[in-house]
């Protein structure tokens, strides 16, 4: 199937509430334009160089989500532009993205990542942690950020029900973490959900799914 006739298939199987982002990471702008030819206006890539590289060679009434690990000194590129950042998952970058916010006077809306996997490998914050970090002084001084929801990627595995824990998991520190409400803190979106998972992500809560093989087809690596 073509890029728009996957893309049309999936977003039959939505719910209205939920979001998509095309997740195009490693593919070639033709294949962006493709789907932004579809209607397609929310993109989502895991390296700054490379959204950075897309973004200025594409239509500028695309939303960009940087659904990747960010490391706190490439923020700087994509300061002025990037519409979503989802892996957040320490205070020192906050605190950069609010300083680069400022230098483009933005709010740049962000999401927590909470890690909800059992595997090492995968980054994120536990609930505590990001309890901790948005209730302390320093934070309710970042003003140039808003924290507008969670984030979570599950264990790569085949067991549903692992996966379906993992996913409620996110969902009930969700609800947790929204009780807290500041100026630069109201959560409404929960990220979770890829191809291989994202209808069980629905069923179990989640807003915003990040779909990329699906759509574009696997990814090839070099
Ligand atoms: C690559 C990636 C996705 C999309 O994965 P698919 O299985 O191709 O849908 C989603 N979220 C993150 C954080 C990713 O890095």
């Amino acid at each position: 199937m073509s890029i728009q006739q996957n893309l049309k298939k999936i977003k039959s199987l939505l719910p209205e509430h939920v979001t998509l982002v095309a997740v195009s990471k490693t593919k070639p702008v033709s294949d962006l334009m493709e789907a932004y030819n579809a209607g397609q206006r929310i993109f989502g890539e895991n390296k700054i160089q490379e959204m950075v590289n897309k973004y200025e060679n594409m239509p500028k009434d695309i939303e960009w989500h940087m659904i990747g690990h960010v490391q706190s000194n490439k923020v700087k590129y994509m300061a002025s532009f990037v519409h979503l950042i989802h892996g957040v998952d320490n205070f020192k970058l906050l605190k950069e993205i609010n300083k680069q916010a400022i230098k483009h006077g933005r709010v740049i809306d962000c999401l927590l990542q909470i890690k909800i996997a059992t595997e090492d490998s995968k980054f994120g914050m536990t609930p505590d942690e990001a309890s901790e970090v948005i209730k302390s002084d320093t934070f309710s001084e970042l003003k140039n950020i808003k924290i507008v929801g969670l984030m979570g990627m599950a264990t790569f595995t085949n067991d549903e029900n692992q996966v379906k824990k993992e996913f409620d998991y996110l969902k009930s520190t969700f609800e947790n973490l929204k009780l807290i409400n500041t100026h630069n803190y109201q959560l409404n979106t929960i990220s979770m959900g890829m191809s291989g998972d994202y209808q069980l992500a629905i069923n179990c809560g989640s807003t915003m799914v990040r779909v990329g093989s699906s759509i574009f087809g696997a990814r090839n690596y070099k």
